[in-house]
């Protein structure tokens, strides 16, 4: 009761803490963040720098002593002090914007599923040295399949595809639980590094990561082209260690990345095999749901669906899904204590 007249006033948080990206979503505002999660720290004093986009302006360009950390390089938290104080940076800069006296948030994440308890429990402990009052771990892939609009607590099967930075996670839902799933360490940063690897052994060119990332996001794609697209590439040539230009066009990405994409549609089919034939049909029926910024990858769909044989459609707004899943959530508490994860109980 108390904690429903707190709810009234409080700013509860739906957070994606991404492996690219962070995002915070509040009911009255909606996304109210949306950065990399980037901090940028002084290794001689362990002083944080920045946070975010401004974290984000310093990689690859830091002296010595800086360093931009990225905490959850592969899906896992793989440095959970540093983790901690950027959902608390975030946290904090939500509510400094309001005027108000405001008691602590209640909190709905999205977590990986491949997470441990430990893992689990250090999430939820990072949210609540942030401030947070409550926290709801909820699996991405559930927080996306909401934000997807799809029915997940029907009994009938739904195939979610989220594909983010450091990881792809492939889940079946039915009945608010995830029945079926596979994640792989292949998605966006791996596109990036089979571009940064090519672009190497046939132009002798080193480029950095962003310049990789915006190749793919301006002229990658999974299928052939109806236009053909070219970009100018600048690096540094590995010979004489000067910087050239070179000329990359989309065939050329798309044979760099093939392994990549392969590997993920290899992965979904190994997860319909794993899947019982009840709820494949319902997939068949439903067709295949991609979220995650790699949905946005052009002719990333239809590779998807000539391989699988199944329809498969791209989420609105892919790389939002999973916060304004965590959104609805925080305002539908009879779904919320359906889909919990399990073993996360209220905490
Ligand atoms: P995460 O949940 O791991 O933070 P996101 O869902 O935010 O990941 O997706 C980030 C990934 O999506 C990055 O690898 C980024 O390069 C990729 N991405 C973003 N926009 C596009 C685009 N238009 N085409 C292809 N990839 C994209
Ligand atoms: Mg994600």
């Amino acid at each position: 009761m108390f904690n429903k007249l707190l709810g009234k006033f409080s700013k509860d948080l739906g957070i994606d803490l991404g492996t690219k990206n962070t995002l915070v979503y509040t009911n009255e505002k909606g996304i109210v963040i949306n950065e990399p999660s980037v901090v940028a720290v002084n290794v001689r004093t362990e002083e944080i720098l920045a946070v975010g986009d401004e974290a984000q302006k310093m990689v690859g360009r830091t002296p010595g002593h800086i360093q931009a950390i990225k905490p959850l390089v592969d899906g896992v938290i793989s440095d959970f002090e540093v983790t901690e104080k950027m959902l608390k940076y975030f946290i904090d800069k939500v509510h400094s914007e309001s005027f108000t006296l405001i008691p602590r948030p209640r909190v709905v994440i999205g977590i990986p599923l491949d997470i441990t308890e430990v893992e689990k429990k250090a999430v939820e402990d990072a949210a609540k040295s942030a401030g947070a009052r409550q926290v709801y771990l909820i699996e991405e892939s559930m927080a996306a399949a909401i934000g997807a609009r799809l029915p997940v607590a029907d009994p009938t099967a739904n195939m979610i595809v989220d594909i983010g930075g450091g990881t792809t996670e492939i889940s079946v839902i039915s009945l608010g639980g995830v029945v079926a799933w596979k994640t792989l360490r292949q998605a966006g940063n791996a596109l990036d590094n089979n571009i940064t690897q090519y672009i190497r052994e046939e132009f002798n060119i080193l480029i950095g990561e962003q310049v990789a990332e915006s190749i793919k996001i301006k002229i990658g794609s999974a299928t052939p082209l109806k236009e053909p697209m070219e970009m100018e590439v600048r690096g540094r040539d590995l010979i004489n260690g000067l910087p050239r230009a070179v000329t990359i066009n989309d065939s050329q990405v798309r044979e760099a990345i093939q392994k990549t994409i392969n590997q993920i549609i290899e992965n979904i089919k190994i997860t319909l095999e794993t899947t019982p034939p009840e709820l494949v049909s319902d997939i068949y029926e439903h067709g295949i749901v991609l979220a995650g910024g790699g949905a946005l990858l052009r002719g990333i769909d239809k590779e998807i669906a000539q391989a699988t044989k199944i329809p498969v459609r791209i989420a609105d707004d892919p790389l939002t899904c999973v916060v304004r899943g965590t959104g609805m959530l925080l305002a539908d508490d009879e779904l919320l204590s359906k889909v919990l994860s399990p073993g996360a109980e209220e905490m």
